[in-house]
C-alpha cells in the first residue's frame, strides 16, 4: 500500500504531529489525488479533541481537499490524470436508500462514510482525511473544479464551508426580496454572507466581534449587527425570512428567533459540543416560526455550488499556513482569530 505523509493526533489531549498512513491502491472506480491544499474546518478541531465523543484514534482530520489527479482506475470516466479535483466531507454512502437516490448522500440512512473518522454508523475501518499528501476516493465522490488554478487555495474551503451554507440558503429560498441573516463571521459564516449576497438576498450579518464590521460589509453584508448590543438587535425584530446560524458554541437562540417574521426559519449549522439552552416555546408559537438544522450538502449540489462560485468569482478569504502551524491555527480559531479560513499548503509536508 502506498505510504503517505500526514498529520495526526493520537488522543484528544495531544497536539497534531507528523504521522505516516497507508492509502489503498486506486481500484477500478477510484481517483488518486495529490493534495495541494486542505482547509481547516472547526469540525476538524471538534473531532481531533473528541468533543463529539465519537473520535477514532489516530485521527487525521481534513475535509476541504483540493488537488491534482495523479491516477485513475480503468472504469473512471469523468476524471483524467492532471485534472484539478476536490473532495469534501464524504467519500462513500450506501447508494440505495431514499436520501442516496435523491442525491442527498449526507443523509444516507445507513450512514455515509466521512472523509475522516470513518463511517457515521456501525463498523468499518477508520478513514484518514486531507491533512496528508494524497488520498484515494471513489469517482462518484470527487468534484470537478472550474476555478483558475491560481485561486486553488481559496477553493478548498468551498468543499465544506461553501456547501454547508449554500445548501440551506438554496433550500430555504434565499434570493431577491428575502431578508437573510447570517450569525457568526467565521469560516462558514463568511461563505454564507458571500453566497447569500450572490443569490440576491438582503444580507444582515450578526457578529459578536466589533472588529469584523467592515469585513462583513466588504464580503457582501448589506448591514452588520453586533449581536451583543440589544439596541441594535431590537431594530431588526420580526423582520427576517431566514437566519443561518453558524456559531460553534452554545448560546441563547431566543435572541435570534425573535428576529424572524411570521413563518420565518432559523437553521442551525453550527454543531457545538454542548447543547444550546432550550429556546422559549412562545417565541416559536406566536409567529409560527421554525427552528431547523442542515448537514453539509449532497454531491450533486456540491458540484452545483462549485460551479456557481466559479461563475460568480467566489472563493474563500484564506490565510495559507504550513502544516506545522496547525496547532496554533486551532488555538486562533477558538479565539475567532481567523480571516476567515486557514488553508494548509500541503507542499509544506514534503
Ligand atoms: P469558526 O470559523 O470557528 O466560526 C465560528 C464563528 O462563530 C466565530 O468566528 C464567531 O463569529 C462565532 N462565535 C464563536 N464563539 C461564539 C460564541 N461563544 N458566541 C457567539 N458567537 C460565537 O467555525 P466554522 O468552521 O465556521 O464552523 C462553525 C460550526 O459549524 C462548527 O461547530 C462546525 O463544527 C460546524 N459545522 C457544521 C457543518 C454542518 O454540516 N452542519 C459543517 C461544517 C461545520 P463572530 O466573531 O462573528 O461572532
Ligand atoms: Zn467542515
Amino acid at each position: 500500500m502506498p505510504t503517505t505523509k500526514a498529520y495526526a493526533t493520537p488522543s484528544a489531549s495531544s497536539p497534531l504531529a507528523p504521522f505516516e498512513i497507508d492509502r489503498r491502491h486506486p481500484g477500478r472506480e477510484d481517483v488518486q489525488i495529490e493534495i495541494l491544499y486542505c482547509g481547516v474546518c472547526h469540525s476538524d478541531l471538534h473531532t481531533a479533541r473528541n468533543e463529539w465523543k465519537n473520535t477514532i484514534y489516530p485521527c487525521v482530520p481534513g475535509h476541504e481537499i483540493v488537488g491534482r489527479v495523479i491516477a485513475v482506475g480503468d472504469r473512471v470516466q469523468k476524471f483524467r490524470v492532471g485534472d484539478l479535483a476536490g473532495v469534501g466531507c464524504m467519500v462513500d454512502s450506501c447508494g440505495h436508500c431514499h436520501p442516496c437516490h435523491e442525491g442527498e448522500e449526507q443523509y444516507c440512512e445507513n450512514g455515509f462514510t466521512g472523509t475522516y473518522n470513518g463511517p457515521m454508523f456501525g463498523g468499518g475501518e477508520n478513514t484518514f482525511g486531507g491533512y496528508a499528501q494524497s488520498i484515494v476516493v471513489k469517482e462518484a465522490f470527487v468534484l470537478h473544479i472550474q476555478h483558475d488554478e491560481k485561486d486553488l487555495a481559496s477553493v478548498a474551503p468551498l468543499l465544506c464551508a461553501g456547501i454547508t451554507t449554500y445548501s440551506p440558503l438554496r433550500h430555504w429560498g434565499a434570493g431577491p426580496g428575502k431578508k437573510v441573516g447570517v450569525v457568526g463571521l467565521g469560516g462558514l459564516g463568511h461563505m454564507g454572507v458571500k453566497l447569500a449576497h450572490a443569490m440576491g438576498a438582503h444580507v444582515v450579518l450578526f457578529t459578536t466581534s466589533p472588529s469584523k464590521v467592515e469585513d462583513g460589509k466588504r464580503l457582501g453584508a448589506d448591514e452588520v449587527v453586533i449581536s451583543r448590543d440589544p439596541r441594535q438587535m431590537a431594530a431588526h425584530a420580526n423582520s427576517f425570512d431566514f437566519i443561518l446560524n453558524t456559531v460553534a458554541a452554545p448560546h441563547d437562540l431566543d435572541v435570534f428567533l425573535q428576529m424572524l417574521k411570521l413563518d420565518g426559519t432559523m437553521t442551525l449549522v453550527g454543531a457545538p459540543a454542548e447543547p444550546h439552552p432550550s429556546p422559549e416555546v412562545f417565541n416559536l408559537i406566536l409567529k409560527r416560526r421554525q427552528l431547523a438544522g442542515s448537514l453539509i450538502g449532497g454531491i450533486r449540489e456540491t458540484q452545483e455550488m462549485l460551479d456557481f462560485c466559479a461563475e460568480h468569482g467566489i472563493g474563500s478569504d484564506v490565510e495559507v499556513i504550513p502544516m506545522n502551524y496547525i496547532n496554533t491555527a486551532y488555538e486562533r480559531m477558538l479565539k475567532s482569530d481567523v480571516k476567515y479560513r486557514f488553508v494548509i499548503d500541503m507542499a509544506s509536508l514534503q
